[in-house]
C-alpha cells in the first residue's frame, strides 16, 4: 500500500505503539504498569473492569493502596511487602498464585500475577503488572476438593473393608479406614502387600476369584478369610470388581466381616432348639397336669381306705400295734405325695401370672417340693430356714416360684462336684422387706460373670441357654424389688433377692 497508494507510508514506531497498545486494550487480562515509587502509568481496561474503577480514576494513583491494600485474612497489607513492588526493587520476576484484589465497592476477588521489573538503559524504571481472576478456578479446586472428601467419607464410612489394587502388579493401592482396623495393618505395611497375602479359602479357591475378576469384571465368595497383620482368620464375604481410572484398570475389593453375622445365625438356631425343647416340655407339662389331676382321686382313695384300715386295726388290735404304725407311716407317706401333687397343680395351671397377696413362705414351702426330687436325683439336700411369719405382700406366686426354682437349680447345677453336699434356702423378712437367699457350696462367681450375670445369653454351660438369671432379674424388678449375687466367704456362690411388703391398699 506504501508503495502503490497516495496514503503516507506510516511511521514504524507509531505502527508498533499502535499495536501495543491495541493487545494491552483487548488483553482479557489485567494489566498496569507503575513507576518506582509504585505510581500508575497506565492501566488496561480489564483491570479497570475488574476493579470497579474507570482507568481515568487508577492511572496516576498508588494501585497498592488502591487494590491491594489487605491481605485475605482481612490484615493490612503494608507497601512495602508487597512482591509487586518487590519487583521495582530486585529486579527479579515475581509471580504470586493466590491473593486477592479490593474492589471500588469494597468486596474482593482472587488473584494470581505477576510483576515484571522494566528495564531502562540498565536501570529499573517500574513494573508491569499482569493480573488475573481466578474465582473460577478457585471454585473449581474446591468442588474438587469437596467431591475428594465425599467419596472419601463414603470410601471410609463403608461397613465393608474397601481397597482398590493394582490389576496387574495386585499391590494395595488406596484403601479405607476399616481395612485398616480388620487386618490390623496400617497404610504403609498396606502399601507392600498384594491382595493374594490378605485372604484365604478352600485350596484354589482365591486364586479361581482373582482369574474371574479379571476375565468377567466381578466375583465374589462367602467362604473366604481374611488374614490379619496378628495371623487371625476371619470370614468374609469378599467381592471385586474391574473399575478404570485415570487410563489405569484396578480392581476395587470389599472384604465384609461375616463374625457377627455368624454369630447371630448360631444364636438363631440355639434359640431354634430351645424353643423346641421349651414346646416339648410346656407339652409334658401340660402331660404332667393332667397326670397330677387324675393321680388325685386314687390317691384320695387310698388314704380312704388307709384311714379306715387304721381305725379298724386300732379296734381290732386295741391300740398301737405295729401294724398301726405302718399303716401311720404309709397315710403319712400318702399326704405327701398328695402335696407334691398339689404344689404341681398349682404350679402348672397358673398359666397366667396373677398378682395375689400372699405369704412368701407359703409360695417357697409349696415350690420345693417340686425341686426336691431333682435336687437328691443329683446327690445334694435342700436346708432350709424359712421364717413362717414373713408378712404377705402383692406377689405373682407363680413367677417368684419359678425365680427360686432357677436359682436352686442353678445352685444344684454349680455344685455337680459336691455330692452330699446342701444347698441353703433361706427366707426372712426385716425393714419392710422380705429376703430371699439361696446359697451353694459350689466354685462361686468369677468377676467376669459378676459383671454379666443377669444379661441374657450369658452362659457358661455347654447346653446353657443364658436366660434364667436375667428372667429371675425381670421377674424381681417387676415386683419392685433387686437381687444380688455375690461369693461366700467359705466358698460358692450366695443369690439373693428381695420383695417390697405391699398390701392391696399400697397399690393404685
Ligand atoms: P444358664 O443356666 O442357662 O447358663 P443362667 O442365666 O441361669 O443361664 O445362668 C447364667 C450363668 O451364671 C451360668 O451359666 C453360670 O455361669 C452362672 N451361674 C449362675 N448361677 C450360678 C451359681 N450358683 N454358681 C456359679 N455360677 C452360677
Amino acid at each position: 500500500m506504501s508503495e502503490t497508494g497516495s496514503e503516507p507510508t506510516a511511521d514504524p514506531a507509531d505502527l508498533f505503539r499502535r499495536q501495543r497498545d491495541l493487545i494491552l486494550m483487548a488483553s482479557g487480562d489485567g494489566i498496569y504498569g507503575i513507576d518506582c515509587e509504585g505510581i500508575s502509568t497506565f492501566v488496561n481496561p480489564a483491570a479497570a473492569r475488574m476493579s470497579g474503577y474507570t482507568m481515568e480514576e487508577m492511572v496516576g494513583l498508588n494501585l497498592h493502596e488502591l487494590v491491594h491494600h489487605t491481605r485475605a485474612d482481612g490484615s493490612p497489607f503494608p507497601c512495602n511487602e508487597c512482591p509487586i513492588h518487590e519487583a521495582t526493587r530486585d529486579g527479579k520476576v515475581h509471580r504470586i498464585y493466590d491473593d486477592v484484589f479490593w474492589r471500588k465497592d469494597g468486596t474482593s476477588f482472587p488473584v494470581e500475577y505477576v510483576s515484571t521489573p522494566i528495564w531502562d538503559g540498565g536501570r529499573i524504571a517500574g513494573a508491569v503488572v499482569s493480573f488475573r481472576d481466578i474465582t473460577d478456578r478457585k471454585r473449581a479446586e474446591q468442588d474438587l476438593r469437596d467431591s475428594e472428601q465425599r467419596y472419601r467419607a463414603m470410601f471410609d464410612g463403608s461397613n465393608a473393608a474397601g481397597f482398590l489394587i493394582d490389576a496387574e502388579t495386585c499391590y494395595v493401592l488406596d484403601e479405607n479406614k476399616r481395612t485398616c482396623a480388620l487386618f490390623g495393618y496400617d497404610e504403609a505395611q498396606l502399601r507392600r502387600l498384594r491382595a493374594e497375602d490378605l485372604f484365604v479359602g478352600a485350596p484354589g479357591e482365591i486364586a479361581a476369584f482373582w482369574q474371574k475378576v479379571q476375565r468377567e469384571g466381578a466375583a465374589e465368595t462367602e467362604t473366604s478369610y481374611a488374614i490379619t497383620a496378628s495371623g487371625e482368620r476371619i470370614p468374609v464375604r469378599l467381592s471385586a470388581s474391574r473399575i478404570r481410572y485415570a487410563d489405569r484398570t484396578g480392581l476395587l475389593v470389599l472384604a465384609t466381616d461375616l463374625r457377627v453375622r455368624r454369630e447371630m445365625e448360631a444364636r438363631t438356631r440355639a434359640l431354634q432348639s430351645e424353643l423346641h425343647h421349651v414346646s416339648r416340655v410346656s407339652a409334658m407339662g401340660e402331660m404332667a397336669s393332667a397326670m397330677a389331676h387324675e393321680l388325685n382321686q386314687p390317691l384320695s382313695a387310698v388314704m380312704n381306705y388307709l384311714g379306715a384300715a387304721r381305725r379298724l386295726s386300732k379296734a381290732e388290735f386295741e391300740g398301737d400295734s405295729r401294724t398301726v404304725q405302718m399303716m401311720e407311716k404309709a397315710l403319712t407317706q400318702a399326704a405327701r405325695a398328695g402335696e407334691i401333687i398339689r404344689s404341681l397343680r398349682t404350679f402348672l395351671d397358673k398359666g397366667e401370672s396373677e398378682t395375689e397377696f400372699a405369704s412368701p413362705y407359703d409360695v417357697i414351702h409349696d415350690t420345693l417340693p417340686l425341686i426336691e426330687p431333682a435336687v437328691a436325683a443329683a446327690g445334694l439336700s435342700l436346708s432350709c430356714e424359712l421364717d413362717p411369719d414373713v408378712p404377705h405382700t402383692l406377689l405373682q406366686r407363680v413367677n417368684i416360684q419359678q425365680v427360686l426354682l432357677n436359682l436352686i437349680r442353678n445352685a444344684a447345677e454349680a455344685m455337680s462336684e459336691h455330692k452330699g453336699g446342701a444347698i441353703n434356702v433361706a427366707c426372712w423378712s426385716s425393714c419392710d422387706q422380705i429376703w430371699v437367699e439361696v446359697a451353694d457350696q459350689g466354685p462361686g462367681l468369677s468377676d467376669a460373670q459378676q459383671a454379666r450375670l443377669f444379661q441374657p445369653f450369658n452362659t457358661s454351660k455347654s447346653d446353657g441357654m443364658g436366660v434364667g438369671l436375667s428372667i429371675c432379674h425381670s421377674i424381681i424388678t417387676d415386683h419392685d424389688g433387686a437381687i444380688t449375687a455375690e461369693n461366700r466367704p467359705g466358698g460358692g456362690a450366695v443369690f439373693r433377692f428381695c420383695l417390697p411388703v405391699i398390701t392391696p391398699g399400697d397399690k393404685t
